[in-house]
């Protein structure tokens, strides 16, 4: 969006953004944009670190839900410290759950902004009563049966003398969604039927919408709010009260996925967990993000340097990774050269990740592993007739040695040469421990042996007990490395990719 000087200058600028209900894939382009623009984010919702981390590294973030004493700060306080924070130059972006408008007071702290002559934007969420219709399967309208829908506080204590709420009136709507409503429930029902709504009206609550603990329970007026205690529905949960309840057995769709209600840890490196984090997703399971490698560029590039600079004395150019592949490619810009340099030389890639890897700077494979392994990679090498054969492996420093060994044993001449490195990162993510420590997590995902070494070292280092976990490796080494630590692998992927494990554990639940 365009940002233009004048917004910031004399006063900074505020940005009041509806976060949706927390899943970062269904929060708007426009949210992210500008929590990526932001100089300071005043949050205070509980779902709010994966769009946090869409914040830039200098970004200030305040919790607003807590002070250091623990409690939240009340709704002047916030109304003030926005105020406050919005100095001249400044984006200053509120995150608030669902959409600001709909019981989010962000009206107030509009009004607030306004009052003291600070410029601002909203930009609107998916609310709450959105996200339930959609993801339990209730549609708010319907032509067969709802030509209206109605959005309540059930927060209100119904019978008290000043209620804004006019239950006769709501009772003549076809849907009524109540936020809010859960230590209501039983007066707002019968408000409900007292004011004519037949006890009989279909009713649901879903609790927790679009999230892994979604739990959507249908009765009627009159059963809703004893069910709703026997199955122990707690905050936040939405009521819906009409006709459209009773299309859930048919369209409600996500508690019916076959991962629902499964959580899984990827381990890793953020920038390739995308898509398996995304299959797993698609599967309805949640996806916590733990990686337990970072990539890093060489920590000497002599080797690589130096077989660059006689490419064309190569055969072969062998890249066993995606990373391999990257790390390459960028050593090969920074010495100012390009894909021109490689001129005739064949290359060969272990699986489809590293040719789409290759793919990116336009350059097919002319041999992919099948299957997907070093072990069948060195063997189509050499069913290619690679006798007397010059082949360059650019990969990480702590590569295993049976690649070059099987080349080299089939009278290759083989260089080596690292094109990056990888580390482990100094702890796991927050998230991802405490989730272990809850005992929510039920499978842990593994890709590559460094990256189930790391992780062990990362557990151990948390004090984490990761038994009743079950363990899922791509592949054979993967899941050698995990038996080489004593663990028994729940599940080794027949096909090596990322594609692959997913589908192999959303098969295997
Ligand atoms: N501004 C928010 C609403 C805040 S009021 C929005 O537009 O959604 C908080 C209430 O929203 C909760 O008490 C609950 O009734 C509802 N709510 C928020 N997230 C929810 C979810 N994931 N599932 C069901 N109800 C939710």
């Amino acid at each position: 969006m365009p940002l233009m000087h004048s917004d910031t200058e004399n006063h900074g600028l505020a940005v009041l953004i509806g976060a949706g209900p927390g899943d970062p894939s269904l929060v708007s382009q426009a949210a992210k944009e500008w929590i990526g623009l932001a100089d300071i984010i005043l949050y205070d919702r509980l779902s709010a670190p994966q769009l946090l981390a869409l914040a830039g590294p200098d970004t200030e973030l305040i919790d607003v839900g807590k002070t250091p004493g623990s409690h939240a700060m009340s709704q002047n306080q916030i109304n003030r410290l926005l105020v406050e924070k919005c100095q001249p130059g400044r984006v200053v972006v509120r995150l608030k759950g669902g959409d600001p408008l709909i019981f989010g007071r962000g009206g107030e702290e509009a009004d607030a902004l306004a009052e003291a002559g600070i410029p601002f934007r909203i930009i609107p969420g998916i609310t709450a009563a959105q996200v339930a219709a959609a993801y339990a399967g209730i549609p708010l309208t319907d032509r067969r049966v709802a030509s209206s829908v109605v959005f309540v506080t059930g927060h209100e204590q119904p019978d008290k003398a000043e209620s804004a709420v006019d239950f006769d009136a709501l009772a003549r709507i076809d849907t009524v969604i109540f936020y809010m409503g859960v230590s209501n429930l039983q007066q707002i029902t019968s408000r409900l039927i007292q004011a004519g709504r037949s006890p009989k009206t279909p009713a649901a609550i879903v609790h927790r919408a679009s999230t892994p603990q979604q739990k959507t329970l249908v009765a009627t007026l009159e059963t809703l709010s004893g069910q709703a205690v026997k199955a122990g529905i707690t905050p936040p949960s939405l009521v819906i009260v009409g006709e459209v309840v009773k299309m859930h057995d048919r369209l409600g769709w996500f508690e019916k996925l076959p991962m629902f209600g499964q959580t899984v840890l990827v381990t890793r490196p953020m920038d390739q967990a995308g898509e398996l984090g995304r299959l797993l997703s698609t599967h309805g399971a949640e996806v916590i993000y733990a990686p337990a490698i970072e990539i890093d560029k060489p920590k000497c590039f002599d080797e690589l340097d130096s077989a660059i600079a006689r490419l064309n004395q190569f055969d072969w150019l062998v890249l066993t990774s995606s990373n391999g592949v990257r790390g390459f490619f960028d050593r090969l810009g920074e010495l100012s050269l390009d894909a021109r340099a490689l001129g005739s030389l064949k290359i060969a890639v272990t699986g489809p990740s590293s040719a789409a890897s290759l793919g990116e700077f336009f350059i097919k494979p002319d041999l992919i592993a099948q299957p997907h392994t070093t072990a069948a990679l060195a063997e189509a090498l050499i069913a290619d007739g690679i006798d007397g054969k010059k082949l360059l492996l650019a990969r990480t420093d702590i590569a295993k040695p049976n690649l070059p060994d099987a080349l080299r044993s089939a009278l290759a001449e083989v260089t080596e040469a690292n094109s990056y490195c990888t580390g482990r990162p100094g702890n796991l993510p927050e998230l991802a421990i405490e989730a272990i420590r809850a005992g929510r997590v039920d499978w842990i995902t593994f890709t590559s042996a460094s990256t189930v070494d790391n992780f062990l070292a990362l557990a151990s280092q948390a004090g984490l007990n990761l038994s009743g976990i079950k363990l899922a490796a791509i592949g054979p080494v993967t899941a050698g490395a995990l038996e080489s630590h004593g663990l028994e692998p729940a599940l080794t992927a027949e096909s090596h990719t990322a594609q692959g494990l997913g589908s192999a554990i959303a098969s295997n639940i």
